[in-house]
């Protein structure tokens, strides 16, 4: 893939380096991120060479690689197969570590936020409603139209549902536990082999990331910020494609370093 004037006109030449810097722990977003967005969550495609960049740089990094996701883990595992990753999904509700063992957040009851959810999907054919363990998501992308009423809707039920908080997302309203955030995911994965001890970069694209940028930026790390709009994260990147460029090459770098037998464990 060539890299383009407007590519490189944010800060993607900075951050090839910065993924193959030795102590970096890797933390990514997917959709918007690693991914384009689509008209449904099951629309969206891994492009070519991405899951071998993640591995590469994944091993660079003696596995401080994690995807930091509001889609449940299954879905990721799904997407990146064969690839296995440590991922948080539903914003921290499920964790995997790289130990393999799946940390589970205590969730509110979100019952009553679901079935408002759905008796709106119901009258409306354009809404897509996702059921995640202890979050509901109402999509909208396909009746945009519709905005302003999932807004009304979905206020309204968070409002009875206490322990529960509204994101609003790209095109998504998302009823999730207040307690986790992915602020707190990669807090977590950042006291536990091989994280803790490395400066952590974790790149996102929606308000649900902010947490994370949070985090990172107050811990000595930084945040990447993927598209337009206001952010705590002190780096910028025009767009998922421009990330896939900075993957690709920085898991050239990665592989040449990997070549030379240098691995990054050693200099820790
Ligand atoms: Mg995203």
């Amino acid at each position: 893939m060539a890299v383009t004037t407007e590519a490189l006109n944010d800060d993607s030449a900075l951050l090839a380096g910065l993924f193959d810097t030795p102590g970096c722990a890797i933390f990514l977003d997917f959709d918007g991120t690693l991914v384009d967005l689509a008209a449904t969550p099951d629309g969206v495609r891994l492009e070519a060479g991405v899951a071998e960049a993640l591995a590469l740089l994944s091993r660079r990094h003696g596995g401080a690689l994690a995807i930091i996701s509001g889609r449940p883990v299954a879905q990721i595992d799904a997407m990146l197969a064969p690839l296995v990753l440590p991922v948080a999904g539903v914003h921290g509700v499920e964790r995997r570590g790289a130990d393999g063992r799946l940390r589970l957040a205590p969730t509110p009851d979100v019952t009553p936020v679901l079935a408002r959810a759905q008796a709106l999907a119901a009258l409306h054919p354009g809404l897509l409603v996702e059921q995640k363990r202890g979050a509901v998501a109402l999509h909208y992308r396909l009746a945009p139209e519709l905005q302003a009423l999932c807004v009304e809707e979905m206020t309204a039920a968070v409002q009875a549902c206490p322990g529960i908080l509204l994101l609003h997302g790209k095109m998504v309203l998302e009823a999730k536990p207040a307690a986790t955030d992915k602020g707190g995911a990669i807090a977590a994965f950042m006291t536990e082999a091989p994280f803790a001890g490395r400066r952590a970069v974790f790149a996102g694209d929606d308000t649900t990331d902010e947490a994370g940028f949070a985090f990172v930026e107050q811990t000595g790390g930084q945040g990447v910020k993927v598209g337009s709009g206001a952010s705590a994260a002190s780096l910028r990147l025009a767009s998922p494609a421009a990330l896939r460029v900075v993957l690709l090459h920085a898991a050239v770098l990665a592989a040449s370093t990997q070549t030379q037998g240098v691995a990054d464990d050693d200099s820790l």
